[in-house]
């Protein structure tokens, strides 16, 4: 028997300077499988089985590099310095106020106009007996995008043959900087993204979230989620209560709020779970970060049409992604984010689809 090829290279476009931009097609032994380009470490697709075992794309996103360089909401991509926002991108760090760029107004988010979404990385394959995948490597200036210190970044994504995505992120820096990176894809776990995501049926180990203001910037607090919409304890449709009247719900468009995962050491532990209730797909996800994003696609509006023609309408995607709170270098009680010298940023998540039967 030929053993299983896991990782392919092609060609996936060339920026408008040149650069060439490749793709790495990864596969496992179940049939799973995945692309990345070293554009923005995106994930331009994902395809799982459904509970009859047929295989479909769960993520959003573009058919080529045209789409992604044009105009996109973060579709798949690796983001930082600084994932989220922060305050009027200043933040001021051993009594030295920086500027970012305002790419969010009032705010600066994902790290500023350029970036790790719309950097091109170096990429290396990798395969084993049992996993295949890619790391990918950048090195992003001193001063670039307004971020003191050289971060070199490390993202590698690891697919195995029990369905996990694992996705490890490694940085050093040469100054003190605030580090954020999170995996910014889009799921719609029903495949081939025809309908909106509020039939997926979420749970979240979080009793506390952290209410924003009306630019979507904490306000400090850590607010229970318990008798509010926020409360995803217990599995629930996403629409179960997207409409209702909060304020909360009113400053997001819907559900675009960090919560604060319980059990807050730094071990990798179980933050969530979606499962999808017409396919059958699952979706649990783990983290040692100590916050989960999670974005219920609200801006989405119908002006995107991603692969194969599909037009994202309103909540056509969700988002979860694992990160620090947003705007922690404003936020001294928050868990900090400040990197320095000689350390070295280290975290991993992982994504484990499955179905439910
Ligand atoms: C944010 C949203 C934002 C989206 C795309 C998410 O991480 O929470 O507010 O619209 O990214 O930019």
């Amino acid at each position: 028997m030929t053993p299983l090829q896991r990782v392919s290279k092609s060609p996936f476009g060339r920026m408008p300077d040149g650069t060439a931009v490749d793709g790495y097609a990864i596969r496992n032994g179940r049939g799973t499988s995945m692309h990345v380009i070293t554009y923005g470490g995106i994930i331009t697709s994902l395809k799982t089985a459904d509970r009859a075992g047929h295989f479909a794309d769960i993520v959003l996103g573009y058919d080529n590099l045209e789409g992604y360089l044009k105009a996109t909401p973060y579709f798949g991509a690796i983001v930082g310095r600084y994932a989220n926002r922060i305050a009027r991108g200043r933040f001021t760090l051993d009594g030295r106020t920086y500027q970012l760029p305002i790419n969010n107004p009032p705010n600066s988010l994902h790290g500023g106009t350029r970036g790790l979404d719309k950097v091109v990385w170096s990429a290396t394959p990798f395969e084993s007996n049992t996993s295949g995948g890619v790391v990918l490597t950048y090195t992003s200036p001193d001063g670039d995008q307004g971020y003191p210190g050289k971060l070199d970044v490390r993202v590698t994504y690891t697919l195995d043959d029990h369905d996990k995505l694992t996705v490890e992120y490694v940085a050093t820096t040469d100054k003190a900087t605030p580090v954020n990176l999170a995996q910014h894809s889009y799921f719609n776990l029903a495949g081939d993204v025809d309908k909106d995501i509020l039939g997926h049926v979420l749970q979240l180990d979080a009793s506390r979230y952290t209410p924003v203001d009306s630019t979507l910037i904490p306000t400090g607090e850590l607010a229970p989620v318990a008798g509010t919409p926020f409360d995803f304890r217990k599995p629930t449709a996403i629409g179960a209560r997207i409409a209702q009247k909060h304020e909360q719900l009113r400053f997001g468009g819907g559900y675009d709020h960090n919560y604060v995962l319980d059990k807050s050491d730094s071990a990798l532990r179980h933050a969530g779970r979606v499962v999808e209730p017409s396919s059958g797909r699952t979706l649990d996800i783990l983290t040692d970060q100590p916050g989960i994003q999670f974005y219920s696609g609200n801006f989405l509006d119908g002006s995107i049409t991603g692969k194969k023609g599909r037009v994202y309408k309103h909540r056509y995607g969700f988002c979860l992604e694992t990160q620090h709170f947003p705007d922690s270098p404003n936020h001294p009680a928050f868990p900090s984010t400040i990197l320095k010298p000689g350390e070295r940023f280290q975290s991993r998540t992982v994504f484990v689809f499955g179905t439910d039967k």
